[in-house]
């Protein structure tokens, strides 16, 4: 029942939906656009499983009255997307290409004018090839391009955004495009991955007091979190536990809540380079704390000889999304998650958002009338009630964003995912709602009375 699902949140509580840049703009090339780690990758064959490039896809680029009207008969109280870093300076450095931001302009204007707050994110896995040359993110002069970066963005947007996500889910830039190689820029380094978490942090804290200066009112960061859980309960599945609790979680929240990293050498990790008051950068209050949940993790004790800490598992027992066994639904994971870093943090905490959740299953690329995607709705509905639970638990959330509004471009799975509460066909650019978008605008109607 949505109304008593509904019943359990705030009136103020906000409602929100997402998708990135590179995932729905399209048009790669229009508007004076450059390059970045993506273009090269979707090139370069047997990256993207259905060789897929990410054109035209959604095609947001041209379709700004399209989305914003979805967004606006759904309901929504702010609308997550990213900027292109390559539109705005399409080397990476440099002056800003004006014809980068009006498309941006546009798209805030638009959507100020049906009363959606603007809710953007700085960088969400497009970097431009020319830094990515210099090193990308283990270079650590990354940070200052960065700041330039946000420094252009905030001058042109200022006036009108207020809410700021910088960074999105930096481990999983870390852990699958520097790690293991997964995500562009698609390098297999393992632990010589680690700076990459030390310099995407900095620059999230250079970004942090630009956005001030220029009159933001609520700025976070927003990483990928996951409730680690062992598959026996024996001293070296939970020491596994600890080990990905550590990479995975602790590594990147840790730094930014408490001003320290973790214990790295407790698992035979190497240092992270920090400089002098690096970790007072990165750790400068923020308005809310961001939090990406999916699934739980459940991990085991590696072979002996293993150079990595533990082993990934199937969850016993759980349903799973499109994605297969290691994308399984547990909502209550996503409960525990959430009660486990109010109590880790306490105070440390700032109000939480999460920036996004959602499942991809199998849907049709074409489609007459509807999808009826119960199962989409199904593990919608779990998440919320998840987050009611704790906000009942005494853990302060302020928003709910699901993953995705649009059918889009799904990194390595190329098309083959759909997360969209609206189908998108990726030739035409049609746009169909399906069932869940209904479920979630009735959802969202319900929460204001
Ligand atoms: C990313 C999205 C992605 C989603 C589903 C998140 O990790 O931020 O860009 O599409 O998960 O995989």
């Amino acid at each position: 029942m949505t109304a008593d699902l509904a019943a359990r949140f705030p009136t103020d509580f906000r409602w929100s939906t997402a998708t990135a840049a590179f995932q729905v703009e399209g048009a790669r090339s229009e508007g004076g656009k450059g390059r970045s780690i993506w273009d090269e990758f979707v090139e370069t064959p047997g990256r993207v499983l259905d060789g897929s490039t990410a054109e035209p896809g959604p095609d947001s680029y041209h379709r700004i009255d399209d989305d914003v009207r979805l967004l606006a008969e759904l309901g929504v109280d702010s609308y997550r997307f990213s900027i292109s870093w390559v539109r705005v300076q399409p080397d990476g450095q440099g002056p800003a290409n004006p014809d980068g931001l009006d498309y941006y302009r546009r798209l805030v204007d638009a959507l100020l004018e049906a009363g959606i707050t603007p809710f953007p994110t700085l960088y969400h896995w497009d970097l431009p090839i020319t830094l990515h040359r210099e090193g990308g993110w283990l270079n650590r002069a990354i940070a200052e391009r960065f700041a330039d970066y946000t420094q252009l963005v905030a001058a042109a947007l200022g006036d009108r955004v207020t809410d700021w996500y910088t960074l999105n889910e930096p481990v999983s830039t870390t852990l699958e495009g520097y790690a293991i190689g997964e995500l562009a820029p698609g390098e297999a380094l393992l632990f010589d991955a680690l700076p990459t978490v030390h310099h995407q942090l900095l620059a999230h804290g250079r970004a942090v007091p630009i956005l001030r200066a220029h009159g933001a009112e609520r700025i976070g960061i927003v990483n990928n979190h996951t409730h680690v859980r062992p598959l026996h309960d024996t001293a070296d599945d939970h020491r596994a536990v600890d080990a990905y609790d550590l990479i995975h979680n602790r590594l990147f929240a840790d730094p930014l809540l408490t001003g320290r990293y973790p214990d790295l050498e407790a698992f035979g990790l190497p240092p992270m380079p920090v400089r002098s008051d690096d970790l007072a950068v990165i750790s400068a209050p923020c308005d809310f704390y961001g939090v990406n949940f999916y699934n739980p993790t459940t991990v085991t004790a590696p072979p002996a000889d293993s150079p990595i800490p533990f082993d990934l598992s199937a969850t016993r027992g759980a349903e799973h999304t499109g994605f297969g066994e290691m994308w399984p639904i547990v909502p209550g994971a996503l409960t525990a998650l959430l009660v486990d870093f109010r109590d880790r943090y306490g105070p440390s905490l700032p109000p939480i958002v999460i920036g996004e959740n959602g499942a991809s299953f199998p849907e049709p690329a074409t489609v007459e009338g509807t999808i009826d995607d119960r199962n989409r709705i199904h593990y919608l509905a779990g998440h919320v009630a998840a987050v009611a639970d704790a906000i009942a638990a005494g853990v302060d959330v302020r928003e709910y964003t699901v993953w995705s509004l649009l059918d889009n471009f799904e990194w390595a799975a190329g098309f083959s995912q759909r997360f969209g509460i609206v189908h998108v066909d990726q030739t035409t650019g049609t746009r169909t709602p399906k069932a869940s978008y209904a479920w979630y605008r009735d959802l969202i109607a319900q929460a204001r009375v």
